[in-house]
Protein backbone atom coordinates (compact mmCIF):
# COMPACT_ATOMS: atom_id res chain seq x y z
CA UNK A 1 0.00 0.00 0.00
CA UNK A 2 1.55 3.05 -1.21
CA UNK A 3 2.73 6.14 1.71
CA UNK A 4 0.40 8.81 -0.03
CA UNK A 5 -2.83 6.61 -0.05
CA UNK A 6 -4.64 7.62 3.53
CA UNK A 7 -6.86 4.98 5.27
CA UNK A 8 -9.21 6.03 7.95
CA UNK A 9 -10.88 3.87 10.42
CA UNK A 10 -14.65 4.34 11.49
CA UNK A 11 -15.17 3.07 14.80
CA UNK A 12 -18.35 2.94 16.42
CA UNK A 13 -19.86 3.57 19.31
CA UNK A 14 -23.34 4.99 19.29
CA UNK A 15 -25.27 1.75 20.11
CA UNK A 16 -27.95 1.91 23.28
CA UNK A 17 -26.42 -1.44 24.17
CA UNK A 18 -29.93 -2.58 25.76
CA UNK A 19 -29.12 -6.13 25.34
CA UNK A 20 -26.15 -5.40 28.07
CA UNK A 21 -28.89 -4.77 30.88
CA UNK A 22 -26.85 -2.14 32.05
CA UNK A 23 -27.03 1.64 32.46
CA UNK A 24 -23.88 2.09 31.11
CA UNK A 25 -23.12 1.80 27.62
CA UNK A 26 -21.18 -1.34 26.55
CA UNK A 27 -18.76 0.10 24.68
CA UNK A 28 -18.01 2.34 28.01
CA UNK A 29 -17.91 -0.44 30.06
CA UNK A 30 -14.32 -1.10 32.16
CA UNK A 31 -12.48 -4.69 30.46
CA UNK A 32 -9.40 -4.73 32.63
CA UNK A 33 -8.06 -1.25 33.08
CA UNK A 34 -9.55 0.62 30.19
CA UNK A 35 -13.06 0.85 28.74
CA UNK A 36 -13.97 -1.68 26.40
CA UNK A 37 -14.24 1.05 23.67
CA UNK A 38 -10.19 2.07 24.38
CA UNK A 39 -9.01 -1.74 22.96
CA UNK A 40 -9.67 -0.93 19.22
CA UNK A 41 -8.64 2.69 19.17
CA UNK A 42 -5.93 1.56 20.96
CA UNK A 43 -4.95 -0.90 18.00
CA UNK A 44 -5.82 1.60 15.12
CA UNK A 45 -3.95 4.44 16.76
CA UNK A 46 -0.26 1.73 16.54
CA UNK A 47 -1.21 0.32 13.00
CA UNK A 48 1.12 2.27 10.63
CA UNK A 49 -1.43 2.07 7.76
CA UNK A 50 -4.18 3.93 9.42
CA UNK A 51 -3.91 7.74 9.02
CA UNK A 52 -6.88 8.96 11.18
CA UNK A 53 -9.56 7.86 13.25
CA UNK A 54 -13.64 9.04 12.99
CA UNK A 55 -14.90 8.04 16.45
CA UNK A 56 -18.93 8.06 15.45
CA UNK A 57 -20.46 7.87 19.38
CA UNK A 58 -24.11 8.51 20.71
CA UNK A 59 -26.38 11.14 20.81
CA UNK A 60 -24.96 13.80 23.30
CA UNK A 61 -21.82 12.04 24.09
CA UNK A 62 -19.20 13.70 21.47
CA UNK A 63 -17.46 15.97 24.22
CA UNK A 64 -17.11 13.44 26.92
CA UNK A 65 -15.70 11.01 23.54
CA UNK A 66 -13.38 13.82 23.23
CA UNK A 67 -12.36 14.34 26.36
CA UNK A 68 -12.02 10.81 27.58
CA UNK A 69 -10.93 9.20 24.34
CA UNK A 70 -8.59 12.27 22.63
CA UNK A 71 -7.36 14.38 26.26
CA UNK A 72 -7.26 11.76 28.40
CA UNK A 73 -5.89 9.08 26.33
CA UNK A 74 -4.36 10.55 23.74
CA UNK A 75 -5.43 8.92 20.95
CA UNK A 76 -3.47 11.79 18.13
CA UNK A 77 -5.24 10.17 15.58
CA UNK A 78 -8.99 10.68 16.38
CA UNK A 79 -9.64 13.84 14.24
CA UNK A 80 -13.11 13.58 14.10
CA UNK A 81 -15.91 12.63 16.89
CA UNK A 82 -19.41 12.53 15.36
CA UNK A 83 -23.06 11.71 16.74
CA UNK A 84 -24.16 8.43 15.12
CA UNK A 85 -28.08 7.55 14.19
CA UNK A 86 -30.73 5.47 14.82
CA UNK A 87 -29.52 2.25 13.43
CA UNK A 88 -26.23 1.06 13.17
CA UNK A 89 -26.36 1.97 9.60
CA UNK A 90 -27.27 5.08 10.05
CA UNK A 91 -23.73 6.01 11.89
CA UNK A 92 -21.93 4.20 9.67
CA UNK A 93 -23.01 6.87 7.09
CA UNK A 94 -22.15 9.81 9.78
CA UNK A 95 -18.68 8.38 9.67
CA UNK A 96 -18.59 8.20 5.85
CA UNK A 97 -19.85 11.33 5.86
CA UNK A 98 -17.46 13.62 8.37
CA UNK A 99 -14.36 12.00 6.16
CA UNK A 100 -12.60 14.03 3.23
CA UNK A 101 -10.11 12.67 0.62
CA UNK A 102 -9.62 9.15 1.51
CA UNK A 103 -8.41 5.60 -0.06
CA UNK A 104 -9.19 3.00 2.13
CA UNK A 105 -12.02 3.02 4.64
CA UNK A 106 -12.18 0.43 7.77
CA UNK A 107 -15.63 0.10 9.66
CA UNK A 108 -15.12 -1.01 12.93
CA UNK A 109 -17.56 -1.81 15.79
CA UNK A 110 -16.43 -0.53 19.12
CA UNK A 111 -17.64 -3.35 20.89
CA UNK A 112 -15.17 -5.46 19.04
CA UNK A 113 -12.01 -5.05 21.46
CA UNK A 114 -9.77 -7.75 20.70
CA UNK A 115 -8.39 -7.14 16.94
CA UNK A 116 -5.02 -7.00 16.23
CA UNK A 117 -2.01 -6.54 13.94
CA UNK A 118 -2.62 -9.77 11.96
CA UNK A 119 -5.78 -9.04 11.58
CA UNK A 120 -4.98 -5.59 10.04
CA UNK A 121 -2.29 -7.03 8.10
CA UNK A 122 -4.52 -9.51 6.35
CA UNK A 123 -7.66 -6.36 5.70
CA UNK A 124 -4.66 -4.76 4.04
CA UNK A 125 -3.31 -7.79 1.76
CA UNK A 126 -6.65 -8.04 0.58
CA UNK A 127 -7.40 -4.48 -0.15
CA UNK A 128 -4.40 -5.00 -2.35
CA UNK A 129 -6.62 -7.17 -4.62
CA UNK A 130 -10.22 -6.07 -4.00
CA UNK A 131 -11.98 -3.03 -3.08
CA UNK A 132 -14.11 -4.57 -0.35
CA UNK A 133 -13.41 -7.35 2.31
CA UNK A 134 -15.45 -8.69 5.23
CA UNK A 135 -13.24 -10.02 8.51
CA UNK A 136 -14.84 -13.40 10.11
CA UNK A 137 -14.57 -17.07 10.99
CA UNK A 138 -16.35 -20.18 9.72
CA UNK A 139 -19.21 -21.41 12.07
CA UNK A 140 -18.15 -23.93 14.64
CA UNK A 141 -22.07 -24.86 15.19
CA UNK A 142 -24.56 -26.32 12.47
CA UNK A 143 -26.63 -23.38 11.51
CA UNK A 144 -30.80 -23.91 10.96
CA UNK A 145 -33.56 -21.69 9.62
CA UNK A 146 -36.54 -21.50 11.37
CA UNK A 147 -39.87 -20.75 10.26
CA UNK A 148 -42.52 -18.53 12.07
CA UNK A 149 -43.83 -21.35 13.89
CA UNK A 150 -40.08 -22.50 15.17
CA UNK A 151 -39.85 -25.14 13.71
CA UNK A 152 -36.71 -25.81 11.59
CA UNK A 153 -37.13 -24.81 8.02
CA UNK A 154 -33.95 -26.10 6.53
CA UNK A 155 -30.51 -26.95 7.64
CA UNK A 156 -27.58 -24.48 5.87
CA UNK A 157 -24.07 -26.30 4.72
CA UNK A 158 -22.02 -25.65 7.40
CA UNK A 159 -18.91 -25.65 5.12
CA UNK A 160 -20.26 -22.35 3.55
CA UNK A 161 -21.15 -20.35 6.13
CA UNK A 162 -19.33 -17.46 8.13
CA UNK A 163 -19.80 -15.70 10.91
CA UNK A 164 -18.83 -11.75 9.95
CA UNK A 165 -17.04 -9.41 12.08
CA UNK A 166 -15.27 -6.24 11.91
CA UNK A 167 -13.65 -4.98 10.46
CA UNK A 168 -15.30 -4.23 7.11
CA UNK A 169 -13.44 -2.78 4.84
CA UNK A 170 -13.48 -0.68 1.05
CA UNK A 171 -12.28 1.50 -0.97
CA UNK A 172 -13.90 4.90 0.37
CA UNK A 173 -15.80 5.76 -3.26
CA UNK A 174 -17.37 2.21 -3.43
CA UNK A 175 -18.73 2.25 -0.59
CA UNK A 176 -19.81 6.04 -0.10
CA UNK A 177 -21.52 5.00 -3.57
CA UNK A 178 -23.59 2.32 -2.25
CA UNK A 179 -24.32 4.14 1.09
CA UNK A 180 -25.41 7.31 -0.64
CA UNK A 181 -27.34 5.16 -3.03
CA UNK A 182 -28.77 3.12 0.20
CA UNK A 183 -30.31 6.11 1.88
CA UNK A 184 -31.30 7.78 -2.01
CA UNK A 185 -33.75 4.51 -2.21
CA UNK A 186 -35.61 5.03 1.58
CA UNK A 187 -36.11 2.89 4.50
CA UNK A 188 -34.50 -0.62 3.62
CA UNK A 189 -36.74 -3.92 2.99
CA UNK A 190 -34.55 -5.94 5.34
CA UNK A 191 -32.40 -5.06 8.34
CA UNK A 192 -29.09 -3.92 7.95
CA UNK A 193 -26.67 -5.64 9.63
CA UNK A 194 -23.48 -4.81 8.16
CA UNK A 195 -21.57 -2.68 5.56
CA UNK A 196 -20.84 -5.72 3.25
CA UNK A 197 -24.31 -6.53 2.53
CA UNK A 198 -25.02 -2.50 1.98
CA UNK A 199 -21.91 -2.98 -1.02
CA UNK A 200 -23.06 -6.66 -2.09
CA UNK A 201 -27.07 -5.80 -2.71
CA UNK A 202 -26.59 -1.65 -3.33
CA UNK A 203 -23.51 -2.22 -5.96
CA UNK A 204 -23.63 -5.98 -6.40
CA UNK A 205 -20.03 -5.49 -5.36
CA UNK A 206 -17.72 -8.32 -4.56
CA UNK A 207 -16.64 -8.77 -0.97
CA UNK A 208 -13.71 -10.50 -0.15
CA UNK A 209 -13.62 -12.74 3.30
CA UNK A 210 -10.71 -12.15 5.45
CA UNK A 211 -9.73 -14.57 8.12
CA UNK A 212 -10.30 -12.81 11.66
CA UNK A 213 -10.09 -14.51 14.67
CA UNK A 214 -12.39 -16.69 16.74
CA UNK A 215 -11.09 -14.12 19.85
CA UNK A 216 -12.75 -11.26 17.89
CA UNK A 217 -16.23 -11.28 19.52
CA UNK A 218 -18.62 -8.88 20.23
CA UNK A 219 -19.45 -7.42 23.77
CA UNK A 220 -23.43 -7.43 23.36
CA UNK A 221 -24.78 -9.43 26.45
CA UNK A 222 -23.50 -9.56 29.67
CA UNK A 223 -21.73 -12.98 28.90
CA UNK A 224 -19.68 -11.60 26.24
CA UNK A 225 -17.86 -9.53 29.11
CA UNK A 226 -17.00 -12.39 31.16
CA UNK A 227 -15.71 -14.03 28.11
CA UNK A 228 -13.72 -11.20 27.30
CA UNK A 229 -12.22 -10.81 30.83
CA UNK A 230 -11.12 -14.36 30.16
CA UNK A 231 -9.83 -13.98 27.09
CA UNK A 232 -7.87 -10.31 28.29
CA UNK A 233 -6.19 -12.21 30.73
CA UNK A 234 -4.90 -15.50 28.73
CA UNK A 235 -3.63 -12.27 26.11
CA UNK A 236 -2.09 -10.60 29.16
CA UNK A 237 0.11 -13.81 30.59
CA UNK A 238 0.96 -14.93 26.79
CA UNK A 239 2.11 -11.70 25.52
CA UNK A 240 2.90 -10.08 29.10
CA UNK A 241 5.64 -8.21 27.66
CA UNK A 242 3.46 -6.83 24.69
CA UNK A 243 0.40 -6.03 27.31
CA UNK A 244 3.22 -4.06 29.51
CA UNK A 245 4.54 -1.81 26.43
CA UNK A 246 1.16 -0.60 25.98
CA UNK A 247 0.19 -0.02 29.66
CA UNK A 248 3.58 0.69 31.37
CA UNK A 249 4.54 -1.54 34.87
CA UNK A 250 1.49 -0.24 36.74
CA UNK A 251 -1.05 0.16 34.49
CA UNK A 252 -0.78 3.62 33.44
CA UNK A 253 -1.07 4.10 29.70
CA UNK A 254 2.11 4.82 27.43
CA UNK A 255 0.43 5.55 24.35
O1 LIG B 1 -26.03 -3.30 17.78
P1 LIG B 1 -24.79 -4.00 17.33
O2 LIG B 1 -24.23 -4.91 18.39
O3 LIG B 1 -24.86 -4.63 15.99
O4 LIG B 1 -23.71 -2.84 17.20
C1 LIG B 1 -22.47 -3.02 16.59
C2 LIG B 1 -21.67 -1.73 16.74
O5 LIG B 1 -22.35 -0.65 16.12
C3 LIG B 1 -21.43 -1.35 18.20
O6 LIG B 1 -20.09 -0.97 18.37
C4 LIG B 1 -22.41 -0.20 18.42
O7 LIG B 1 -21.96 0.76 19.35
C5 LIG B 1 -22.49 0.41 17.02
N1 LIG B 1 -23.78 1.07 16.77
C6 LIG B 1 -23.79 2.43 16.42
N2 LIG B 1 -24.99 3.06 16.22
C7 LIG B 1 -26.16 2.41 16.33
C8 LIG B 1 -26.17 1.04 16.67
C9 LIG B 1 -24.96 0.39 16.87
O8 LIG B 1 -22.73 3.05 16.32
N3 LIG B 1 -27.30 3.08 16.14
Amino acid sequence: MGKDMKNVAIVLAGGSGSRMKCNIRKQYLLLGDYPVLWYSLHAFQNYPLIDEIVLVCGAGEVEQCRDQFVEQYGFSKIKTVTEGGRERYHSVYEGLKAIENCDYVLIHDGARPFIDEEILNRVFDALLELPACAVGMPVKDTIKMSDSGGFVERTLPREKLWMIQTPQSFSYAVIRQAYDELFRRGTPEVSVTDDAMVAEYVLNCPVKLVEGSYGNIKITTPEDLYLAESLLASYKSKNLRAYMDHTGKNGMRTV
